[in-house]
């Protein structure tokens, strides 16, 4: 009783039921007002003057009251209805009802003389009562007339007897029309919504081979796509989280297999010398150092990534914050034969922001762009004022990154090369850096020719208007 169908044909079954209710009601009041309810009597009426005339005896010539009187009183008896003889001006010579009250022919409406045919009309007498009256000319220059108190109920009669069975039978075929249409019109949008009920199913248990249809009308095509999207949506985002795990996995166990092994040498006595020990320590410490160094970042990562930890807004002295790191690189520029270089515009307009992370962000772009950059080479660190913002550039002349792997390198874990960075990093850096920036409203871009250098470049907005869009939720694939 729940289908699509029986509620669509239920709803076409009352459609037609009101409609056909309204129709009836209609026409049952157009009919009281109409003049088909009086065409049947009127026509028995004129009937019955014509036979009076042709067959019965003619109308006495003379002008005898008593006579015409008994003429006229023959015919009412014969045919059942009042009859009257009138002069041409409408003046009464004979009534076969002469006490009921007098219903007023109009004088237009009665035939002119005995040439002028029937005419047939209404008239209403003084006491409201309505006659239908047919009238005929008699030589010499009388009128007789046929009239008939209109039935109340005729309007009502002829409906019943003449309207609401055909009403009826015309609604019950319409039902039938409308069950077939129901059936019809019920599949073709239930098909649609049983495959993607099909599809959520599939989804729910973890098979996304299947896809929901994109045909049809609008509001299901829109519905298909909706879930097609949702389905892609869902796949990558456990795909993601399936190789952020093996990630995760793999990074820690490289420095753990390192420590187990070193551990071991140090508990069987095969690192036996105090340097060999001394060795074993460094190394573990230096494992350890490492692992912790991941898991603060994974947890950097998921906080972001959970806009639980809001950023620590405050007015920030950008120009500070930029001097400050690259003093803090200076030393490793200067082992390396870099030339470091700030350039920094005299006035950076002021914002808000959180400085810590903003320093960790030049930090970590400041320690890429040194560790890709050979001896002699050169790292630029620029600001200035920009589109409602400021533009903080790090710009190096290293290795460069290859067009296939620059627009991935702000993936988690993303490496361009393994092996070459297997000095320190865990490709999380430059994913964190632009979780900050985003967080602050910013963008993140990186440019880079390979075998020139790369530039990265972060564009931060001036005034935040509303704190809450400084930790935004992102929406992962
Ligand atoms: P990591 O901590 O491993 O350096 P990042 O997320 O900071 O990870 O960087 C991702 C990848 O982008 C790195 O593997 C590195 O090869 C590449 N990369 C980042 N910055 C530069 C740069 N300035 N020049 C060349 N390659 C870079």
């Amino acid at each position: 009783m729940n289908s699509l169908w029986t509620r669509l044909f239920a709803a076409f079954v009352l459609v037609i039921l009101l409609v056909s209710l309204l129709i009836g009601l209609g026409l049952f009041v157009l009919l009281r007002n109409s003049p088909l309810v009086d065409r049947q009597p009127l026509a028995e009426l004129t009937g019955a003057v014509r036979t009076a005339l042709r067959e019965g005896s003619r109308p006495p010539a003379g002008g005898d009251p008593a006579a015409l009187q008994r003429y006229v009183g023959d015919i009412a008896a014969a045919y059942e209805v009042r009859v009257l003889m009138l002069t041409a001006a409408g003046q009464v010579l004979a009534d076969s009802s002469a006490g009921d009250p007098l219903p007023d022919f109009n004088l237009r409406t009665l035939p002119r003389d005995a040439a002028d045919g029937v005419r047939t009309g209404l008239a209403r007498d003084g006491q409201g009562g309505v006659w239908l009256f047919v009238a005929r000319g008699v030589p010499p220059d009388r009128l007789i007339v046929f009239a008939q108190p209109r039935a109340r109920l005729s309007a009502l009669t002829l409906f019943l007897e003449d309207i609401l069975w055909p009403l009826m039978q015309a609604g019950l075929i319409a039902a039938l029309a409308a069950l077939g249409l129901a059936l019809l019109i019920s599949r073709s949008i239930a098909r649609p919504l049983q495959q993607m009920a099909g599809v959520a199913q599939g989804i729910a248990q973890g098979d996304y081979t299947r896809h929901a249809p994109t045909g049809g009308p609008a509001e299901v095509r829109a519905l298909g796509q909706a879930l097609n999207a949702m389905s892609a949506q869902v796949q990558a985002s456990q795909q993601t989280q399936r190789d952020f795990l093996a990630n995760v996995s793999h990074e820690l166990k490289t420095p753990l297999t390192s420590i187990q092994g070193f551990a071991q040498a140090i508990a069987d006595g095969t690192a036996d010398s105090p340097q060999a020990l001394q060795r074993s320590g460094a190394i573990i410490h230096q494992e350890a150092e490492r692992m912790r160094h991941m898991v603060a970042d994974l947890l950097d990562l998921a906080r972001l990534d959970a806009g639980l930890r809001a950023l620590d807004r405050s007015p920030l002295d950008l120009r500070l914050i930029l001097s400050a790191a690259v003093e803090r690189f200076r030393p490793r520029a200067g082992e390396k034969a870099i030339h470091l270089q700030a350039d920094l515009a005299e006035h950076l307009p002021p914002m808000i922001g959180d400085g810590e992370r903003l320093s960790q962000v030049v930090a970590n772009l400041l320690d890429n762009a040194l560790k890709h950059t050979p001896s002699g080479g050169r790292v630029v660190l620029a600001a200035a004022g920009a589109e409602g913002g400021v533009e903080v550039a790090v710009k190096d002349s290293g290795a460069g990154i290859p067009p296939d792997d620059l627009g991935r390198i702000f993936e988690r874990f993303y490496q361009v090369d393994k092996s070459r960075a297997r000095s320190g990093g865990m490709g999380l850096g430059l994913a964190i850096a632009k979780e900050i920036v985003e967080a602050h409203g910013g963008r993140l871009r990186a440019e880079s020719v390979v075998g020139l250098g790369s530039k990265f470049t972060v564009w931060l907005p001036l005034a935040r208007p509303d704190d809450s869009t400084l930790v935004r939720r992102k929406d992962r694939r």
